[in-house]
């Protein structure tokens, strides 16, 4: 069976053209023929796939339509799934078996949904290009000489190359939005505690949250709709108001809104092509409606050293728990438990994770914590009361996800700072738990190439408006049809 889009699977569901198990089928099918390519999944689970299908299928058929029963789903390496192996793309968690559930994945499994894979992703969660990975990089489904975007790279990638409509993806400081950017996907970063994190595992508890990716607004919205709620094994989780909407998600009429364009997002510094593809998307806006009002963020500028102070400080403490004692790899050969300690770190963690426990560990130093970690939470807040004094203004805000289109492998995997600056346009949002999206904007064609690359826009919206936030985003998809071009593969 050939399928269509992805974005029409849940209407071929429901008309009960195809069943859940065609679904999954379907899915491994796509995922034996380009894992050779991609290396967008790490573990699968094909037998329980089936067995999940097959009671979707009896939900389905006695009249079950609830938003996410029967569509299979990928989930990033770092969600806990019981029985199912968890590396957070990191070696020092090889053969890890998780004995509990993610609350959103329980939430998940109770709305019919089938998790088909864990999906690659850089090393718990840090990086922007899919590279980080202890599995290898994932490719980007576009142009395979080019990275995927990270880290929730086989999240983004499983959608794109469509072997599931939506996946769970982490986003600490672009994570979803940036690989969707480069892949052509719809990813969510909603707004800070709506979603448990309960069970996900944490690299930067105060940035992290779920975010959740698909082929389309619609789809985003439907995945939502199953996973809001309070949980009260998250104590930083809170309550969406008005989420009854989130499924079926309307479009927003754009008459009378207002969209601010940052002027610190505009700068030089991004890519003549890529500015080229924001710009149309701003005529689009304007046409549907939209007043679009310059204005500006004074503190942007701060915001990549803002969170990567912050960040590596609570990745310290977070991964301190790997200590080949309780989880995952151990070394062979060690003098005494000190010794293992360090040992099994040294062999067990990459490049990136020691480079970030150890800058971690120094800003947190007793004569250091005032001088990077406590600056850094005073210029968080500064760079927080912008969006708030701009969201006085108008009612969302538009901008570029990423300077430039995907990069050629290994281009930045080499010089860390060079990779950091790939977050410029994302991490702020992040230290301010707002709510923002990307999504298609349209794409680049590369010279004296038949290469088409995507270019992603982010919208960004207040606190708990993430319902409006989608609501927007799907009026402007169904005028701009940019996510419904697949990659030939
Ligand atoms: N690229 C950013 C980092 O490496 C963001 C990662 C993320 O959002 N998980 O920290």
């Amino acid at each position: 069976m050939t399928l269509p889009h992805s974005t029409q699977w849940r209407t071929l569901l429901q008309k009960g053209d195809v069943s859940s198990r065609d679904l999954v089928e379907e899915s491994f099918k796509k995922i034996r023929e380009f894992e050779p390519k991609l290396n967008a999944i790490i573990s699968h689970y094909y037998e329980e796939s089936i067995e999940l299908s097959l009671k979707s299928d009896r939900r389905i058929k006695s009249g079950d339509r609830g938003a996410m029963v029967g569509l299979p789903i990928a989930l990033k390496d770092n969600f806990n799934w019981s029985g199912s192996l968890m590396t957070c793309g990191s070696k020092i968690l090889k053969g890890f078996t998780s004995h509990y559930n993610a609350t959103v994945v329980d939430k998940l499994l109770r709305a019919g949904s089938i998790p088909i894979a864990k999906a690659n992703m850089d090393e718990f969660a840090m990086g922007s290009s899919g590279e980080f990975s202890a599995y290898g990089p994932t490719l980007n489904p576009w142009d395979t000489q080019r990275v995927s975007g990270g880290s929730s790279s086989g999240s983004i990638v499983s959608v794109a190359a469509q072997y599931v409509v939506s996946s769970l993806g982490s986003d600490t400081g672009g994570s979803v939005r940036l690989p969707g950017s480069f892949c052509n996907v719809t990813a969510m970063r909603p707004t800070y505690g709506i979603l448990s994190r309960y069970g996900l595992t944490s690299m930067a508890s105060s940035l992290d949250v779920v975010g959740p990716c698909a082929s389309s607004a619609f789809e985003v919205g439907a995945l939502l709709s199953v996973l809001v709620g309070q949980d009260a094994k998250d104590s930083t989780s809170i309550e969406l108001p008005k989420c009854e909407s989130l499924y079926p998600l309307k479009p927003l009429d754009l008459r009378g809104i207002r969209v601010g364009l940052p002027r610190e997002y505009f700068t030089d510094g991004i890519d003549p092509s890529v500015r080229k593809v924001i710009e149309k998307s701003i005529d689009e806006f304007k046409s549907m409606g939209a007043s679009m009002i310059p204005i500006s963020l004074p503190h942007t500028a701060y915001a990549i050293d803002t969170y990567y102070l912050i960040c590596v400080s609570e990745v310290s403490s977070n991964l301190a728990r790997f200590d080949g004692i309780r989880f995952g790899y151990r070394t062979s050969k060690s003098e005494n438990l000190i010794d293992l300690i360090a040992k099994t770190r040294d062999e067990g963690f990459g490049e990136e994770a020691k480079r970030r426990i150890l800058l971690g560990a120094f800003c947190l130093n007793q004569g250091h914590v005032d001088e990077y970690y406590h600056r850094a939470l005073r210029a968080r807040n500064l760079i927080t009361q912008d969006f708030n004094k701009a969201f006085q203004e108008v009612d969302f805000l538009l901008t570029p996800v990423s300077p430039s289109v995907a990069f050629p492998l290994g281009s930045k995997s080499k010089d860390p700072a060079e990779m950091y600056l790939s977050d410029v346009y994302s991490a702020a949002t992040s230290l301010s738990g707002l709510p923002c999206l990307s999504i298609p904007g349209g794409f680049v064609q590369l010279p004296n190439s038949p290469v088409r690359l995507p270019v992603g826009i982010q919208l960004i919206a207040p606190a708990l408006s993430d319902v409006k936030l989608l609501e927007l985003a799907h009026a402007f998809q169904l005028s701009n049809t940019h996510h419904l071009t697949q990659p030939v593969l």
